[in-house]
């Protein structure tokens, strides 16, 4: 297929719909040079509704979780089939690597395949059981159950630019197998790997159970209603319109919201550099700067090593980030590349230059590079940048902005986990922050405190070192999420990840009469 200056068409009610009006050009943001377009709007959003209401519901509530589990698995089989083309779709729209854009690709076929394989345990039944029967009567006979029933309704997932392949799968993923019909709107700027996926998915899924909007939001959420619910990944800023819109407030529509995140680092004083746990550390925060060139919402902004280790952290961070080739990301010897859009690389300057006020430069300056394969002056690059914070508590850039981009600040604090855990808190919620630690004392102690302002944690050890992913990859089987400035949404983690698009509903009887409703 002709991949030129092509014109990305919407999927709704049913057909392709190039839109219209004013036309906005996606680029290569290593070159500049645009790569597709999308037109502003003039799509029948009441009728994408309308249809998601009728055809898509019809269709998804005739199916079983095990079916519906198996529409995910053809999903996730068309994406292996068109690997190939997709990373290099990620590589020219994104600005990522080989690796960012399987990082992307893959975590989304993965992320399918999860959930394909709980839609075959849940198996044929519609409904789920949550927790276990009560006794809500004198004797047994009177009885309460619980239960997940399907919601009528229609998923509306707005997504953010660095991960349009993973995010619109791990979204679909759990709307999909709860059985509600969805209308996916990936970022506009990098929307080019969600629409080949939209393209991939149309013939296998049934008709209305999946829409996509690609172009800008319009009057999109101007037809919701009770019964809808809205997943939203993206910045505060955008959460906050999304929070107080009018028809979401009048509706009572659920809405999730991952936002931004300052996610902590700590590394404890029982861990020497050389070892195998510090040197998990150590590959962590390297990868969190340098993969997707910073642009995750999990990846570690602030790292917090035992006074005394600064210079021995900063100059094994210096040796390691040197070996990163910026550049060009289709060239094989490049490690890191661009940030994806112009907004974000003046963005990310304006972030650094207000750390670089309070802190002192350890590696990268503010980020000015000269990147390797790509015309002079063009692309939007920044490099690796490490800066240092004499007191970390107390940095207002850094506890209070999140620079998303391939930049960390390091502190230093007296090695006691009350003080790492307030440093976590000290980011008002957080998706993830992790602990690197074989001291299970000092861990526990670490989790208890810091556990209400984040939504995983992630405890680095000499034990699962080796298998580690790294606390910047978000797993299915793991909540995504976290509370206060991170937005206080949940997806993901299992089975809870299908709630959110479920209805809990209590049943109170005969016992008896709860029990076979359940099977
Ligand atoms: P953004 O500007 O908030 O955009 C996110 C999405 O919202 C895009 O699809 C955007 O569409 C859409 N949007 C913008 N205005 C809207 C409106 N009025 N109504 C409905 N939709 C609207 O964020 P971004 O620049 O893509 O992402 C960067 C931020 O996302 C970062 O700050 C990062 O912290 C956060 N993030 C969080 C997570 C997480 O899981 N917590 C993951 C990734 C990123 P257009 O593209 O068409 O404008």
């Amino acid at each position: 297929m002709k991949r030129g200056m092509q014109l990305l068409a919407s999927y709704l009610s049913g057909s392709w719909s190039p839109g219209s009006g004013a036309r906005t050009a996606l680029v290569n943001p290593a070159t500049e040079a645009p790569i597709a377009e999308v037109s502003a709007g003039g799509h029948d959003l009441a009728a994408a509704f309308a249809f998601a209401r009728t055809s898509g519901a019809a269709e998804l509530n005739a199916l079983s979780f095990a079916q519906r589990g198996a529409l995910l698995a053809a999903c996730a089989k068309a994406i292996h089939g068109a690997r190939e083309a997709l990373i290099d779709l990620a590589v020219a729209n994104g600005g990522n690597t080989r690796g960012d854009a399987k990082f992307d690709v893959d975590g989304g076929s993965a992320t399918l395949g999860y959930y394909a394989e709980l839609g075959a345990r849940l198996g044929n039944t519609t409904h789920l059981p949550d927790g276990d029967p009560i006794q809500v009567g004198r004797t047994a006979r009177m009885g309460g159950q619980h239960i997940w029933a399907r919601r009528r309704g229609v998923a509306v997932h707005i997504n953010a630019f660095n991960f349009p392949g993973w995010g619109l799968c791990e979204k679909l993923a759990c709307s999909l197998l709860a059985g509600m019909p969805t209308i996916s709107k990936p970022a506009t700027a990098t929307a080019l790997v969600a629409h080949r996926m939209m393209e991939l998915f149309a013939p296998l899924l049934p008709a209305g159970a999946l829409q996509m909007l690609v172009g800008p939001a319009g009057d999109l959420l101007d037809h919701v209603r009770p019964g809808d619910a809205v997943a939203f990944t993206g910045g505060s800023s955008t959460a906050r319109t999304l929070r107080t819109h009018p028809k979401i407030v009048e509706h009572n529509v659920r809405l999730n919201i991952e936002a931004d995140s300052l996610n902590a680092a700590v590394l404890a004083p029982d861990v020497d550099l050389s070892s195998e746990t510090g040197g998990l550390f150590l590959a962590d925060v390297v990868r969190d700067m340098t993969q997707k060139t910073g642009q995750k919402c999990t990846a570690i902004r602030r790292v917090l090593v035992p006074l005394g280790k600064e210079a021995d952290v900063a100059d094994a961070l210096k040796e390691r980030l040197a070996a990163i080739q910026v550049g060009d990301p289709s060239l094989e010897n490049v490690r890191m590349g661009p940030l994806a859009t112009a907004a974000q690389a003046k963005d990310i300057k304006a972030g650094i230059a207000r750390l670089a006020a309070a802190t002192d430069s350890i590696y990268g300056g503010t980020g000015e590079i000269t990147p390797v394969g790509v015309p002079a002056g063009k692309g939007y690059f920044v490099g690796p940048v490490v800066r240092a914070t004499k007191d970390p508590m107390n940095c207002a850039p850094l506890n209070e902005h999140e620079v998303f981009g391939p930049c960390t600040t390091i502190g230093s604090y007296d090695g006691t986990a009350v003080f790492a855990s307030a440093f976590v808190a000290k980011g008002d919620g957080c998706l993830v922050s992790s602990a690197y630690s074989d001291d299970r004392d000092w861990v526990a102690t670490f989790v208890g405190a810091a556990a209400p302002w984040a939504g995983r944690l992630y405890l680095g050890s000499s034990k699962m070192a080796a298998m580690s992913p790294g606390p910047g990859t978000a797993l299915p089987s793991l909540l995504h999420g976290g509370p206060g400035r991170a937005g206080g949404g949940e997806e993901l983690g299992g089975e809870r990840g299908l709630h959110f698009y479920m209805q809990r509903t209590a049943l109170e009887g005969d016992a008896s009469v709860l029990k076979s409703l359940l099977g």
